[in-house]
């Protein structure tokens, strides 16, 4: 399944990551930058909301990239370097670490009820 064209509208396009992704995300990465161990303050997305996901990495679709495995904590400092493309990383190896990191934290039905949900209403 492609990106659906609708979630490039503006307004629509920047809806936020949903509460229970983005605190499962602060957990999972205890609280700290992922590049530097310092506080952490922005979820960022490793694939952008706008872009595809590569299939071979297996990540279920959501509105927005928003999944887990795509998205990891930054300090502020951090988060504008990569949007200025002054830091260039290893895409797949952060998920590898978000993925190992997530076998330690007990996944809430929450989080699993607010994948389920956007799954679905990107089906529609
Ligand atoms: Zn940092
Ligand atoms: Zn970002």
């Amino acid at each position: 399944m492609g990106m659906d064209p609708r979630f490039f509208i503006r307004g629509i396009d920047m809806k936020p990551i949903p509460k229970p992704i983005h605190d499962y995300v602060w957990q999972r990465d205890g609280g700290r930058c992922r590049f530097c161990g310092l506080e952490g303050e922005h979820v960022h997305h490793i694939y952008s909301r706008y872009s595809q996901i590569p299939a071979h990495l297996k990540i279920q679709e959501t509105i927005n990239n928003n999944h887990p495995d795509n998205l990891i904590l930054l300090c502020s400092k951090h988060h504008f370097r990569v949007h200025n493309g002054n830091i260039v990383y290893d895409k797949v190896k952060e998920i590898e670490i978000s993925r190992q990191r997530a076998k330690l934290v007990k996944t809430t039905t929450k989080l699993i009820e607010c994948l389920i949900k956007n799954k679905s209403k990107l089906a529609k």
